[in-house]
């Protein structure tokens, strides 16, 4: 910034630097003869309307004035060239009282052939430049006289030396504020960036309670906000990291402490008991199929979540695909008494990813049993709507609080108080989630503490 600020200042001076020294003599000499030319324009002006309708003192006090104003020579000359009225007040000139030079001037007019003309002299006397107007006075083709101006031009060179001197301080003196200025603002911005870099780096290293400080510009406290906002998100993952790894393991450990100790029963106890063997088998069984549904679950929600994951959508008829659904849990309802309400609506065709949306079914059907009441009842419900169909699963259970709907379906989240011995890793609600989003379907959950909860989703179908 420091470096830009002062290449900035010293461009900005080159470019007054070449403009006032390169073109000031031009500019300058532009400028005097569009004043010479004003000048003549006010004098054959008042010429013509003063001089030629008698008023001869008008004529001499404008043409007088207008000398004295800038600094001219003016000769006003006859038809033949001899001179009739002057004014002088530059005095070093060329033209007044030197008839032989006038006359070489109106000379040059007539060559010309136009009606004014200018060019620059040098006086040999003073060295300096002159500027010298011809015009004529009246008709072109019959004069009545002419009119002759002379100016100075003023030695331009000497004006360049002073202005180089004023511009070279200037110069200095602006790079020199320019430095201080940028020193400092560079500093106002660039402190904050770096604390926040600091802290930034310190937040990679792994302390999620680095505090972001960016007082200074706006920009800079937004991004200190914007990282303090990605460090307690991060924190959230983190904890939420913790937890899934806390409930996994703990989730592994007592299906794994079953199945070692039902094979050291076999071993040891049952292997020669066929009956008692076969029911140690069962657990087993039982227990690894509980394994697999898990570690099953934990790699469904890494692939919805890896965003790798395509929808096959095939078109499927909803009650019957329900009905199908609900008898997967017949072994354990009729077994564990739950009763599942099927409540249907008029046969409809839907067209979804079958394999996900059935899994949807289940997960919310599964978690109805886990967390229904006492009487064990769940209700399965197909409402069709106009643009879909409506799926929703009720249950009688403790319901959830306000402030805990919005967690469910977040990763790892399980409720501290589960009722029974409820198989879960905090993943079912999740992986609903994905697959519906997935789907862009829209889902949620109405619930009453005390009363029960009913989760819905609704399948659209344009
Ligand atoms: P879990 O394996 O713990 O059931 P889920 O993702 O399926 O994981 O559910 C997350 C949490 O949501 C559960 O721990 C529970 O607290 C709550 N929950 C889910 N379904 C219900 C329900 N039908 N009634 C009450 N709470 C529920």
């Amino acid at each position: 910034m420091w470096v830009h600020f002062v290449a900035f200042t010293i461009l900005v001076f080159v470019l007054m630097w070449f403009f006032q020294i390169v073109f000031l003599e031009k500019f300058y000499k532009g400028m005097k003869t569009r004043s010479v030319t004003n000048c003549a324009e006010e004098v054959i002006a008042s010429f013509e309307e003063d001089y030629n309708f008698g008023d001869r003192s008008s004529f001499i006090e404008t043409y007088s004035r207008v000398a004295v104003e800038n600094d001219l020579c003016i000769e006003i000359l006859d038809k033949y060239g001899r001179s009739m009225y002057s004014k002088d007040v530059l005095g070093e000139c060329l033209i007044h009282g030197k008839e032989n030079r006038t006359y070489v001037f109106l000379e040059s007019l007539k060559k010309s052939g136009k009606t004014q003309i200018m060019y620059r002299k040098v006086n040999p006397r003073t060295n300096t430049e002159m500027l010298i107007y011809v015009g004529i006075l009246g008709k072109a083709d019959s004069p009545d006289g002419y009119l002759l101006i002379n100016s100075a031009l003023a030695p331009v060179s000497s004006t360049i030396v002073i202005l180089k001197n004023q511009l070279m301080i200037i110069t200095f003196i602006l790079i020199l504020i320019a430095f201080i200025i940028s020193l400092f603002l560079a500093k106002r911005i660039s402190d904050p960036i770096d604390k926040i870099t600091k802290a930034a780096e310190n937040m990679a290293k792994g302390d999620l309670s680095t505090q972001f400080d960016g007082r200074g510009y706006l920009e800079a406290k937004k991004l200190a906000d914007t990282l303090m906002y990605a460090e307690k998100e991060l924190s959230k993952v983190d904890t939420m990291q913790r937890d899934l790894i806390a409930n996994v393991s703990h989730d592994l450990r007592t299906p794994l402490t079953m199945l070692k100790a039902y094979a050291e029963m076999i071993r040891d106890l049952s292997g020669d008991n066929p009956k008692k063997r076969n029911e140690h088998l069962e657990i087993i069984i039982n227990e690894t199929d509980r394994l697999s549904a898990m570690v099953n679950d934990i790699l469904d929600l890494s692939k919805l979540e890896s965003g790798k994951q395509e929808l096959h959508t095939t078109s499927c008829r909803i009650g019957s695909k329900m009905n199908e659904i609900i008898d997967r849990f017949k072994g354990i309802s009729d077994k564990m008494g739950y009763n599942i309400h099927f409540i249907p609506d008029e046969e409809r065709t839907v067209t979804c990813d079958v394999g996900k949306i059935e899994q949807v079914i289940y997960n919310l059907i599964n978690n109805a049993i886990n967390y229904t009441g006492e009487d064990k009842q769940v209700f399965v419900r197909q409402i069709n709507k106009e643009n879909g169909v409506l799926i929703e699963v009720e249950d009688t259970g403790d319901g959830i609080e306000e402030d805990k709907i919005k967690l469910i379906f977040d990763k790892y989240y399980r409720s501290e108080n589960h009722k029974r011995e409820v198989v879960g890793t905090g993943l079912g609600l999740s992986i609903v989630k994905a697959i519906l989003k997935l789907h862009g379907y829209d889902f949620g959950v109405r619930s009453t503490v005390g009363k029960g909860s009913v989760f819905w989703f609704m399948i659209n179908d344009q």
